[in-house]
């Protein structure tokens, strides 16, 4: 069932009382890594919710909202296939009323600075707010037991979590692993931009990560040594934004990578902004 109304959404999961109901946020533009968390909340969940909503307020205003790529019907089919029950789209009017989309006219949620200022929110400025708002807001209207969101935004699940804690919201979260393609490229709906170069080029971020775990479970833990074994990866071809290991529930700095890092890049490949991650322990 396609929704794109908040009332209608209310009505029918109020229908639902004693079911365990999941959510699965989504931006659209489903592939393979959207379809692992929809299967694990199939087999968590009586019901499945689906959103698709490209969020304008997570979106700086020199990235990527206009041209992301939207394709509903597609999306709506695929949810059909995998047994979902609600596909929740709604417009960016229907969620934030039609007015001026900014902090002066909405409330919005902002996490701690100590999670914002470093991997994907020191250069995307106000990306985390956009998002915890919005998906306090999804929490709000569908009321999920279960909510899953992928390890492939490492930082973002790290701070829905803390959202959750801290604001006391009755949901669990579920994270789920990367799923790549046989190449090692982690799905993105990203990818979609990149030409046949591009993407071999896009081949560095999960060679970087191997490789650095390869280094560490052959014995070195310190972290700059780690770091500086990405350098022979990188050509023209690859501006790197950044490349850190940090603590995966804290991302606190280490000097001593240990089984609780996690390695975490992002690097501009064909114009492209890409993110990747991985855990060095298990
Ligand atoms: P997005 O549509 O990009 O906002 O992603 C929606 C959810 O799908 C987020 O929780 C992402 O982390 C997750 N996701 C995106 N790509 C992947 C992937 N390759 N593997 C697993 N989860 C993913």
């Amino acid at each position: 069932m396609l929704l794109h109304k908040i009332d209608e959404l209310r009505s029918v999961r109020r229908e639902w009382a004693g079911l365990s109901v999941g959510l699965v946020p989504t931006m659209g533009a489903l592939h393979e890594g959207h379809l692992s968390l929809i299967k694990k909340a199939k087999e968590t969940c009586d019901k499945v919710i689906v959103s698709v909503f490209v969020n304008p307020i997570q979106f700086g205003p020199s990235e990527d909202y206009d041209k992301y790529p939207r394709t509903l019907d597609r999306d709506t089919e695929l949810c059909q296939k995998e047994g979902v029950d609600i596909v929740f789209a709604p417009s960016p009017d229907e969620m934030y009323g039609g007015g001026r989309l900014s902090n002066d006219t909405l409330t919005y949620v902002c996490p701690p600075f100590f999670y914002v200022n470093k991997l994907c929110g020191k250069s995307r400025v106000g990306h985390f707010d956009g998002v915890c708002t919005v998906v306090l807001k999804l929490f709000n209207i569908v009321q999920p037991d279960y909510a899953f969101f992928g390890q492939k935004d490492a930082q973002q699940v790290v701070i829905v979590k803390k959202m959750v804690k801290d604001l006391n919201v009755p949901v669990e979260i579920i994270q789920c692993p990367i799923v790549r393609e046989e190449s090692g490229l982690a799905l993105s709906s990203r990818n979609k931009y990149l030409s046949e170069a591009g993407k071999k080029d896009a081949l560095v971020l999960s060679a970087i990560l191997n490789n650095i775990k390869l280094c560490y479970n052959r014995g070195i833990t310190d972290v700059s040594a780690l770091k500086e074994t990405a350098y022979g990866f990188l050509t023209d071809k690859h501006d790197l934004e950044y490349l850190e290991i940090l603590d995966k529930n804290t991302l606190e700095e280490k000097k001593n990578a240990d089984n609780d890092s996690i390695a975490l890049i992002a690097c501009r490949v064909d114009g492209v902004r890409l993110i990747d991650n991985m855990y060095l322990g298990g």
